[in-house]
């Protein structure tokens, strides 16, 4: 009997030390911005727009030199970040097409088979939610309800499709663009909400909305992905930051998603969750340079959107944990790629079987300050390499300008560039 009783109080100890140790896993809050350049941070050293919540991030954080889009323009980078690989595993880079992106009447979308990190982490028991722009398709199968997501509140594509027939030419990049010139619908759930969006608003909602996930699971594990539409034009912010960044209109709508960022942060502390939740911010491709005043900068990089040459592919990213992570600045060359396959392992969620992924668990660089292997990243435009980096060094084969430039150049031999002692890559 005594036994027995000695027996049974030293499970009732065992489990409660067991369920004590079992730590939750981590919450996930990817933040990507569109069309977001290099250098148009404070912290990323922009003179004259004002970033101050995202460089207290990045003073808390892990800041990156040398974070890549894995690709140039925006939908062949959403499928490369939410997937772990290169767009022409999933085809999502238009080949045999003219057009680079997905447009509201392209047949196409990310197909229902390929495995996204939303996808992965719902079935380990996340909630998920897409907030922003999707631009990943809009049939059945590659919508964000269909692709891992719980909930989906924003656009289905760039805010500067869906334009009235008798808007003029070159509106878009007006300082000025008119509120009625798109017809882009705003949906939650699959279900058209508002249409036109009031583009105005749009980065007070998807704010509002994030805030009001992160609110609503607190109890369990989440992952909240906020593409935001903005800075992508046609350029539109709110009332409280309209006409208040020195640097125009452009730098009214970063600076107003700098402030979202920062109530983010702000809430999850608020919760008691900013210890358990890893915030990454990013771009999904470089500044559109073909938009004059209204396009962003590349800082001291090549080039923009569209282009191979860093400054299109090459974007701000902070990576924020206070408590796990370190502050940092890590010059590992890191992608979007790595992100998926980062998350599954700080999970520890088992990666998918049988799925080829490019990217790599790159959570010892980034928690621990560990320095990885030379690995190469491919620098692609539509379906063909244009570029590969392998430390330092990166080879190109063709070169291109973004949008508006002329034909690909072809370069055999090749232009050899050492990135870190040549960054605009000035000297072959
Ligand atoms: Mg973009």
């Amino acid at each position: 009997m005594k036994r027995l009783l000695l027996h049974g109080l030293l499970c009732v100890w065992i489990f409660g030390v067991c369920t004590q140790g079992v730590a939750r896993p981590p919450n996930f809050v990817v933040i990507f911005t569109d069309d977001l350049g290099y250098g148009d941070l404070g912290v990323q050293g922009h003179p004259s727009l004002r970033t101050p919540n995202l460089d207290r991030m990045a003073a808390e954080g892990a800041r990156f030199t040398d974070f890549y889009s894995a690709a140039p323009v925006c939908t062949p980078s959403r499928a490369a970040l939410l997937t772990g690989r290169y767009p022409l595993r999933s085809g999502m880079c238009q080949m045999g097409s003219s057009r680079s992106v997905l447009f509201p009447n392209s047949p196409g979308g990310l197909p229902p088979g390929e495995v996204t990190v939303a996808e992965l982490l719902r079935e380990a028991g996340y909630a998920t939610a897409h907030v922003g722009k999707w631009h990943l398709g809009i049939h059945p199968g590659s919508r964000p309800q269909d692709q891992g997501f719980d909930q989906t509140f924003g656009l289905p594509y760039s805010n500067d499709m869906d334009a009235v027939p008798s808007l003029p030419k070159g509106a878009a990049m007006s300082p000025q663009p008119p509120a009625d010139g798109w017809n882009v619908p705003l949906l939650r759930n699959g279900t058209v909400v508002e249409q036109p969006a009031d583009q105005t608003l749009l980065t007070r909602r998807y704010t509002d909305e994030s805030l009001a996930f992160i609110r609503a699971h607190k109890e369990r594990p989440f992952f909240l992905y906020l593409a935001h539409s903005m800075p992508h034009v046609p350029l539109f912010a709110s009332p409280r930051f309209k006409g208040r960044s020195a640097r125009g209109l452009y730098g009214d709508t970063v600076e107003e998603i700098d402030a979202s960022t920062g109530e983010i942060l702000a809430a999850l502390r608020a919760e008691g969750l900013a210890e358990n939740t890893l915030v990454i911010f990013t771009s999904d491709n470089g500044p559109w340079l073909t938009q004059g005043a209204q396009g962003g900068s590349a800082g001291l990089l090549r080039e923009g959107k569209g282009s191979t040459w860093e400054g299109g592919m090459r974007v701000p990213c902070i990576a924020w944990m206070p408590g796990t992570l370190q502050p940092s600045v890590i010059s590992e060359p890191v992608s979007a790629l790595d992100i998926f396959p980062t998350l599954a392992a700080i999970a520890e969620v088992a990666l998918p079987k049988g799925v080829e992924l490019d990217g790599r668990n790159v959570a010892p660089v980034v928690l621990e300050g560990a320095s990885m292997p030379d690995r190469p990243f491919f620098y692609y435009r539509g379906d063909e390499i244009y570029a590969c980096r392998v430390g330092p060094w990166k080879l190109h084969v063709r070169t291109r300008d973004g949008f508006g430039g002329s034909a690909a150049e072809v370069h055999n031999p090749g232009l050899l560039y050492q990135l870190p002692n040549d960054p605009y890559e000035r000297h072959d």
